[in-house]
């Protein structure tokens, strides 16, 4: 049996987050529910209407080109694609095609792999069809004239995982740019795959696959598994690889057949006569670029090296660019309550704070978000606040059970902290004598364990100290009860 290599290139569409269409004033509203509604008569089609370039479309797609390092090319065309469907209303689609704003760029999608793009261009998108159970189909324009970003790369990835690390973090550069909400489930991205093998060291490319309909990077990952076997098993049979386009069927878990593409698709390709050639002036660029806020990258590198956090922690912490950019204004908090409570902190001591905000921000924090389904930019703890809470955990006001407790309630009422802990009595108890009572029922009530623990088996420490919080509802402080259990049960 032969080796393979698989080879996969991708054509990625994205509709772009403009308040307007790409030709006309219809609103471009992704959540709008009811069909037909924002149409007017250019996005429909109408004779005798005529389309006019939406300029924040054309803004958005030269930051995606500067975002991947493409040549933003100085002559750009609109063309028309011409093909008749029912969900295209003027029967052609207007498109890019010898002269897209993008050629070239790439994505580095791991230390050493880089994936090169081809060209990305700027589209309108269609129409959405829906098929009834009565057989028959329902569309709907609000979608149609939606400006859309199609990107295709050169065939460098390899594997399903390259293309889902490719997805992934191609959809958080277009949402860091806000080019994009880059939702897959809303059909705000989506990602077609095209797939050959060759035998191993051959430079020849076999014939490609082209895999549609996939709505997310998982599938999509599992798709090109699916298809590097269906493929090689062919091959090795000494079959032949139809040029096709197949669908992701994701209960199943395979691939299916949809349609064999025609050999080359005849879309009589002409210049829009209806839309002037761009000329895009470098000063425009040098714009756009200056107004590009920092990329996923180089925020990683900055959080790594400011906040001395571990990296795989950062890429966690940056993943969503709402959620990085609310952790900094917390970590800028951070530094107005330390002035404000008159204590220096050395740096040491402020790495520590920084990474017990990280630790709480991304497990307890993200937890409560994900459990009642909200978004960061929903919640009512200010960052304010949760830089104050964090303060109180680390100068052991309050000890870490009674934190998620605080926490909980913070995320519920939006409450300051210090607010919550007193009119709850949560305040940390370090008070001596207060634990030295709970020691003493604590001792009586486990004989065994306090003797193994005088016979030399540490572990056991941690145990009383657990019964003792326990006694004293979670608010003693853990340190100092282990401090008096060792004088207690040693001297
Ligand atoms: P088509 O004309 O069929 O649309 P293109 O040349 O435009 O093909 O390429 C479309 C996508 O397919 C690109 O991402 C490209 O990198 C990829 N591609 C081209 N040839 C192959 C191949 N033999 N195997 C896998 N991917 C390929
Ligand atoms: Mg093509």
């Amino acid at each position: 049996m032969a080796t393979y290599e698989p080879v996969i290139g991708l054509e990625i569409h994205a509709e772009l987050n403009t308040k307007t269409k790409m030709f006309c004033g219809s609103m471009n509203d992704p959540d709008e529910t009811h069909p037909n509604v924002t149409i007017c008569p250019i996005c429909m089609g109408h004779p005798g209407t005529l389309p006019v370039i939406n300029q924040e479309a054309v803004k958005k797609v030269i930051q995606v080109g500067l975002a991947l390092q493409g040549d933003i090319q100085e002559f750009a065309q609109f063309d028309r694609k011409n093909y008749f469907y029912p969900d295209l209303p003027k029967g052609y689609q207007i498109s890019q095609y010898q002269h897209p704003f993008v050629f070239g760029g790439y994505l580095d999608i791991l230390p050493n792999r880089r994936i090169r793009i081809e060209r990305v261009h700027l589209e309108e998108d269609t129409g959405r069809l829906q098929h009834d159970n009565e057989g028959a189909t329902l569309v709907d324009f609000n979608r149609a004239g939606v400006p859309l970003m199609e990107l295709v790369t050169k065939p460098d990835l390899r594997t399903g995982e390259e293309v889902r690390l490719f997805g992934e973090k191609l959809q958080q550069i277009l949402q860091y740019v806000g080019a994009s909400h880059a939702d897959m489930e809303k059909g705000e991205m989506r990602v077609e795959v095209n797939i050959s093998l060759r035998e191993a060291g051959s430079e020849k490319f076999g014939t490609k696959v082209e895999i549609k309909n996939i709505n997310s990077f998982k599938f999509a990952e599992k798709a090109v598994q699916y298809e590097i076997l269906r493929q090689s098993n062919i091959l090795d049979e000494g079959g032949t690889i139809k040029q096709e386009t197949r669908g992701w069927n994701e209960k199943k878990n395979e691939t299916f057949s949809q349609r064999s593409k025609e050999s080359s698709h005849d879309y009589r390709y002409f210049p829009e006569p209806d839309l002037p050639p761009l000329e895009i002036k470098k000063e425009f660029v040098d714009e756009l670029r200056s107004a590009l806020p920092e990329l996923p990258d180089a925020k990683r590198v900055r959080f790594v090296s400011e906040y001395g956090l571990e990296e795989s922690f950062v890429l966690h912490l940056i993943r969503d660019k709402a959620m990085a950019s609310y952790f900094e204004q917390m970590v800028s908090e951070l530094g107005e309550w330390e002035s404000a409570s008159g204590e220096q902190l050395d740096e040491k001591q402020k790495k520590e704070v920084i990474r017990l905000a990280a630790n709480y921000f991304t497990s307890d924090f993200q937890k409560l978000l994900n459990e009642t389904s909200s978004a960061i930019g929903d919640t009512l703890v200010t960052p304010e606040n949760f830089a104050e809470l964090v303060l109180l955990i680390y100068r052991g006001d309050i000890s870490s059970r009674v934190a998620k407790d605080v926490l909980e309630e913070m995320f519920r009422t939006g409450n300051d902290p210090s607010v919550i802990i007193r009119e709850k009595g949560l305040e940390q108890v370090s008070d001596e004598d207060a634990i030295a009572s709970a020691i003493a029922k604590v001792i009586v009530a486990y004989p065994e364990q306090v003797r193994d623990l005088q016979n030399g088996k540490e572990t056991i420490l941690q145990f009383l100290v657990g019964q003792v919080m326990k006694e004293m509802s979670g608010k003693a402080n853990p340190q100092v009860v282990a401090k008096l259990l060792r004088e207690k049960l040693y001297s």
